[in-house]
């Protein structure tokens, strides 16, 4: 196909890739003025659309981030933390103000305690070399906290743009549309334009007379549990209404499976209690440890799925992560779960290869 290129956002058209920059399906090639799926949702329906990168493309964004002036809005997916944590963020972002926002707050329990939920992602963020002027609590797909969002964010730009990132499936297309919705009122809305020096076309959504808010592509993390199932099957393991934690008794030497994703062998220790944090939609099943690897091999696909995987992760491409939890904490399982566990347990958390699994103090 000849070049031709997207005239709301000058990237070059093509029909292949529905979630890469550019799309568009064949049919609309043959208009006068084509422009990609992209621009046409957000033109006609003043919606965005997902668009992913590679984390080459994702870099060479962020980079030429640098270069400007601007305010950054951080989103991170509360169920998430450690898979919303963007590599080398910081000396990306440089010396610009950041907003971290902690979105999907609807996930968790309304009982929680919101106070330390705030101070330990602060703790969390800092840990990970971050700071943020503000720290802000929403639910984007519940229009919860949107109002005081923008607010800040018309405080903290000071007439500056402001640049939503985030890795891929923290709600970023989600928080940018109630933004759009809160913001815009009948002004003209928006329009697309090219980030200088990189072939990513980023959003503008007027925010007052002078800021814009850029919405920029999310980049899918090898870490993150969205890279190993099939997008069709992301719905099983992203939660989208609030989790109602399953709590288990385990002796040692028992074992959880989380559907055919994730396994935690309760290595060593006296009686603990383990609470699953997870998609309802997930099989949890426990078995005794001795008997685990052979229960994967025959049921992966059956009591274990959904999701159904081509590959038993488990039993053919595995990684294992050994923990000593010596106060209780939260073991994160990147985008499939957390397991809180009482101190004095030994773990072993077994999960499909390049998935982060980490330990942290409990975050409410
Ligand atoms: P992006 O990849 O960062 O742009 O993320 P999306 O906006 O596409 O959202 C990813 C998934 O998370 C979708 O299934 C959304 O419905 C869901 N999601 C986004 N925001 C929220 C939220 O505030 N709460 C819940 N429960 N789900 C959300």
């Amino acid at each position: 196909m000849e070049s031709i290129k997207c005239i709301g956002c000058g990237a070059e058209l093509q029909t292949e890739e529905k979630n890469k920059p550019g799309f568009i399906p064949a049919s609309g090639l043959d208009k006068e003025e084509p422009i990609c799926k992209r621009c046409y949702r957000l033109k006609h329906y003043n919606e965005v659309m997902d668009i992913d990168v590679d984390s080459g493309e994702f870099m060479t964004m962020l980079n030429a981030l640098y270069e400007t002036e601007g305010l950054i809005v951080k989103v991170i997916d509360v169920f998430d933390f450690h898979g919303s944590l963007i590599p080398a963020f910081n000396r990306i972002v440089g010396d610009k103000k950041v907003v971290a926002v902690i979105n999907k707050i609807d996930l968790l329990p309304k009982s929680i305690n919101r106070g330390r939920l705030v101070h330990r992602a602060k703790q969390m963020l800092s840990e990970a070399g971050i700071t943020a002027v503000d720290t802000v609590v929403v639910s984007a797909m519940k229009n919860e906290g949107i109002d005081k969002l923008v607010d800040k964010l018309s405080g903290y730009a000071d007439g500056k743009d402001i640049y939503v990132v985030g890795t891929t499936n923290v709600g970023k297309s989600t928080l940018i549309n109630r933004l759009i919705e809160n913001t815009s009122g009948d002004r003209e809305v928006i329009t697309t334009s090219r980030f200088p020096g990189t072939t990513l076309d980023l959003i503008d959504i007027p925010l007052d007379e002078n800021a814009f808010i850029y919405d920029t592509p999310g980049v899918v993390m090898d870490s993150q549990m969205a890279h190993y199932v099939g997008t069709g099957d992301l719905k099983y393991i992203t939660p989208v209404k609030e989790i109602k934690p399953k709590g288990f008794q385990l002796d040692p030497q028992q074992t959880l499976f989380i559907s055919n994703l994730a396994r935690l062998d309760f290595v060593d220790g006296d009686r603990n209690s383990f609470i699953v944090y997870t998609n309802h939609a997930l099989n949890i099943h426990r078995t005794k440890t001795e008997n685990a690897d052979a229960f994967y091999e025959k049921h992966f696909n059956t009591l274990l799925a959904p999701p159904e995987l081509d590959t038993a992760y488990l039993s053919e491409s595995y990684e294992i992560f050994e923990f000593d939890i010596e106060e209780d904490s939260d073991i994160s399982i990147s985008g499939l779960a957390f397991i809180r566990v009482g101190a004095g347990a030994k773990v072993a958390v077994r999960v499909p290869k390049g998935i982060d699994v980490t330990s942290r103090p409990t975050i409410f």
